[in-house]
């Protein structure tokens, strides 16, 4: 009896919550409220309204009540790295260093430089003719902004990205993927806990099915999206109805391509944690490898002892270095594409050890594979899973070929000792981030703009760049001689106006100074109509 109660009520709290998992348990961890996409029309009133007094603050104002965070992310860093780890599934490494870590940094580089980001710009002429007009570029916030971010960062990937959106002024809605809801709701009691206006931020748990029309129908100003190019294509297309801007960050199937005189030690070890740290689910985790023939046999024989020593498994004592997938539907694709690499020619060199897979927990063996071609998913999709593929390759030329044969560009890396070269070869590969020695890592550097080229998506977040993507430019032109009656140009209208502005292009724009000279006369003689 008391048992069928717990059903119904779970049930209950099913139809009015989302329920997370753990997916290294399969326990349920806990619930967040649903709310309709009425609640979301009324959120973005709300924010509205509140964004109007918002906006007019001084950015010192905002600066300090977004700076309110700091300690309470400081108290609150473990339990939400265990939060993360709980339900997302990653090890609490993981969650600190490539979340809670630099959510922290981002806040300190934001606040720090939010001031001279949104710093008016003064524009002197441009030409001769428009001596009397000076300019000044404002930034000026959108408005309301929606984000939608994906489950694979569901701290890190969000949290930047509604600093800059208030601090430039914005109200902000944020909407976190179904399956970390919990760590969504961490985000809103960090922003609770720097006592923002009320209905500047709000949180919303709505399915991404009715998302995207929601958002866009409801007039969001503009829509920050995270996730799958299959989501922001269909995204692009409802948001033309309205020409609601977008900024989309998308998947990627990142190129690592290793030199000739690349450090072995170095660049193994950084192809194992690239690829395969967050059980692989990254949009720009290493997932293909291009290494040059004269060293392909010393470094798979490096990849190979790192990835058989990987431990693999739920974080009970920290010592795990990766752990369970987030979704078993993301496990069903990984297998997918591995299962069509094997039967299309590619072999198993390496694999991890792994806890049971008919177990509760959602666990994967990190998998390299070798004997790979560009007819594979590995090498054409993104796999978003623990999977190194590798390719042997007679030189760089055909590294940097094999590496743009892809639809995506989000980033890439180069391995090699020397700089200039590498830095050669990262400039020739169609790709938003090029890391020489390294990988994924600028996605933590604040001040390094984040974004791919082609199916990886449009526009940029983080650094200056990103930040500024959170407002639009609005100019204003100002007269220098305050005391003129009007411009050259304005009417009345005569051969004589017509004569002088012929002249001003030969005064200006020629090329002989016969030319230049000729023009002199006209102009001088329609000079005094600006005062009169
Ligand atoms: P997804 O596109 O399925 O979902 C992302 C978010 O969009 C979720 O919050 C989801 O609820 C929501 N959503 C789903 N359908 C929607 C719709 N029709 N309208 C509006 N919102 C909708 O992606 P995912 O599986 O959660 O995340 C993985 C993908 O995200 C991968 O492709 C990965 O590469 C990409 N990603 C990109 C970056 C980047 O910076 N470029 C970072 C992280 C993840």
């Amino acid at each position: 009896m008391r048992k069928q109660t717990k059903k119904s009520s779970s049930k209950l709290e099913n139809a009015r919550s989302t329920e997370s998992v753990n997916p290294a348990t399969g326990e349920t961890i806990g619930y967040s409220p649903k709310n309709s996409v009425d609640d979301l029309k009324e959120a973005i009133r709300k924010a509205r309204r509140a964004q109007e007094a918002w906006a007019v603050l001084t950015v010192k104002k905002r600066i300090r009540a977004l700076r309110g965070m700091r300690v309470h992310l400081m108290e609150h860093a473990e339990k939400i790295v265990a939060l993360i780890s709980r339900e997302n599934g990653k090890a609490r490494v993981d969650a600190l260093a490539t979340e809670v870590l630099p959510a922290v940094m981002a806040l300190d580089y934001y606040t720090s430089h939010a001031k001279k980001f949104l710093k008016p710009t003064v524009l002197l002429p441009g030409s001769f003719l428009l001596f009397n007009k000076w300019s000044k570029m404002f930034r000026v916030p959108y408005g309301v902004i929606g984000i939608i971010s994906p489950w694979n960062y569901p701290f890190g990937i969000p949290f930047s990205e509604v600093v800059m959106g208030l601090l430039a002024g914005n109200g902000v809605i944020l909407k976190t993927a179904t399956n970390t809801q919990l760590v969504g709701r961490e985000i809103e009691a960090c922003l609770r806990a720097a006592g923002l206006p009320d209905g500047i931020f709000s949180f919303i748990n709505i399915s991404g099915d009715v998302a995207g029309d929601a958002f866009i129908d409801s007039g969001i100003d503009k829509l920050f999206f995270t996730g799958s190019v299959s989501v922001g294509k269909k995204l692009m297309s409802k948001a033309a109805e309205t020409l609601t801007p977008l900024n989309l960050e998308l998947g990627g199937n990142d190129a690592m391509l290793v030199c000739e005189d690349a450090d072995m030690d170095r660049a193994s070890s950084g192809a194992v944690w690239a690829g395969l740290q967050n059980c692989g689910q990254t949009c720009a985790g290493v997932e293909r490898v291009y290494v040059h023939g004269s060293v392909y046999e010393p470094f798979m024989e490096k990849i190979k002892a790192k990835v058989e020593s990987l431990r693999v498994g739920q974080d009970k004592d920290f010592n795990v270095d990766m752990g369970a997938m987030t979704t078993k539907s993301q496990m069903e694709k990984v297998r997918n594409h591995l299962e069509d690499a094997l039967n299309k020619g590619a072999v198993i060199v390496a694999q991890s050890d792994c806890p049971p897979q008919e177990g509760p927990g959602n666990f994967l063996p990190a998998t390299v594979i070798a004997e790979v071609n560009h007819e594979m998913l590995v090498m054409q999709e993104e796999t978003f899973g623990p999977v190194l593929a590798i390719m042997k390759v007679q030189d760089m030329e055909e590294a940097i070929a094999l590496s743009n044969d892809s639809i995506y560009g989000l980033t890439g890396s180069v391995w090699s000792r020397n700089a200039k070269r590498a830095e050669q070869i990262a400039r020739r590969i169609r790709a938003g981030v090029m890391t020489i020695n390294d990988h994924l890592v600028s996605h933590g550097m604040a001040e390094t703009p984040w974004g791919g080229l082609k199916a990886s998506g449009y526009g940029r977040t983080h650094g200056k760049i990103g930040f500024l993507e959170m407002t639009q430019p609005q100019v204003v032109v100002h007269d220098l001689l305050t005391f003129a009656k009007k411009n050259l140009w304005w009417h009345p209208y005569d051969e004589k106006l017509y004569s002088g502005l012929l002249g001003a292009i030969k005064l200006f724009h020629g090329r002989k100074l016969r030319v230049r000279l000729s023009g002199l006369g006209p102009l001088l003689r329609i000079l005094p109509r600006v005062f009169r």
